[in-house]
């Protein structure tokens, strides 16, 4: 079995020092170009056509690079079933990050109720507003989706044993993290785009290893600089940093960094995760021989890779780089192939 790559192995492109440099007035310029659209809430912001244009190039790319995959392709809004959300334990990691969905499900008496505080709510103007009316939402059965894989394990599960090849599958959503902040690249709502291996550990762990080689050629072909690392995922409360340090320790996940807009930090624009049979076990997903399935998940950060290209080649796309300008808007398909022939990871 490959072992993943060296944690801190440095792979950045060659580049001056500015260019592997963040940049923290990305948000401001891109607002200002019209590009990203602020709605007055830290991480939630409107695309403009250009920003999703080159989303959707983004996405046409990557549905190449996993071509020779045959994933299944499945695709979910950005909600899941509560219980399944219940199931999974995101509560215990990332309680501070989980987004529920309520809504009104009173009499009119409750109605009374609601459209009286809304009318205090309303009175004091754009003053910081009481969320009073509130009190008359209920929970539904409906929570945001956290991350793009979750509505696909008890879904997998649901199906009965896996097949001896165990599956692929390939989805891609709004995800949902009440982190806001003034960071581009920690949005509110956006989007990943995931390959999910399901299967036993040999297969999933040489899933996992292709795919940080895939993830790199393909930010190689977008001309971006980056390292891969280890994560540092911010578990919850006071044993997280425990959890965080014992999930470097088994190196269970790798992450693509980029210079983006975090002053002094990169920014994970991919990640790369071993979940072991963390979620075989909770939804008691079964290999042919009866074993507990492992998983593992390849996640694209669409708006973080999108940035970093507007970050590192400008804002006007017509100024990128001629070869990322031929990836993205040509014929990527022979660059892609040359690429995975380098990494040795094509079929
Ligand atoms: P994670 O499940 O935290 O590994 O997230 C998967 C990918 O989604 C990351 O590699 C990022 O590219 C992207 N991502 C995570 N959190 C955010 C966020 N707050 N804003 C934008 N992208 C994010
Ligand atoms: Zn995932």
């Amino acid at each position: 079995m490959n072992m993943p790559t060296e944690p801190a192995v440095l792979m950045q492109a060659e580049g001056q020092t500015s260019s592997v440099a963040s940049d923290p007035t990305l948000r401001d310029r891109l607002i200002e170009a019209g590009i990203l659209i602020d709605t007055g809430e830290n991480g939630l912001y409107g695309r403009s056509e250009v920003f999703e244009d080159v989303v959707d190039r983004l996405n046409k790319v990557i549905t190449l690079l996993g071509a020779d995959q045959s994933a299944e392709v499945l695709r979910f809004p950005p909600a899941m079933r509560r219980h399944d959300f219940e199931d999974s334990e995101y509560l215990k990691s990332f309680p501070d990050l989980a987004g529920t969905i309520h809504a009104f499900q009173g009499n009119d008496r409750g109605h009374h109720r609601l459209l009286e505080a809304l009318d205090k709510t309303l009175a004091v103007g754009d003053q910081e507003r009481s969320d009073e009316w509130m009190d008359q939402q209920k929970p539904t059965r409906l929570v945001l989706t956290p991350a793009a894989c979750y509505p696909v394990y008890p879904l997998i599960a649901r199906r009965g044993k896996l097949a001896e090849e165990g599956a692929i599958v390939d989805v891609f959503a709004y995800c949902f993290r009440h982190e806001p902040s003034i960071d581009p690249g920690r949005m509110q709502m956006f989007r990943m785009r995931e390959y999910i291996r399901v299967g036993s550990p040999a297969q999933v762990m040489a899933f996992r290893q292709k795919w940080i080689e895939r993830g790199s050629a393909l930010v190689r072909l977008l001309q971006l600089p980056f390292e891969i690392d280890l994560a540092n995922d911010p578990f919850f409360g006071r044993g997280g940093k425990i959890v965080a340090d014992s999930q470097r320790e088994q190196q269970l996940k790798f992450e693509l960094l980029v210079p983006v807009a975090t002053p002094n930090k990169l920014t994970a624009c991919l990640s790369f995760n071993y979940h072991m049979e963390h979620f075989g076990e909770i939804w008691n997903i079964q290999q042919t021989d009866d074993s507990l399935a492992h998983t593992a998940c390849v996640g694209f950060g669409m708006e973080r890779t999108t940035l970093a290209l507007f970050r590192h080649h400008g804002l006007d796309v017509t100024k990128w780089p001629e070869a990322v300008r031929t990836f993205l808007w040509g014929d990527a398909a022979p660059m892609i192939a040359d690429a995975l022939a380098r990494t040795g990871t094509n079929a």
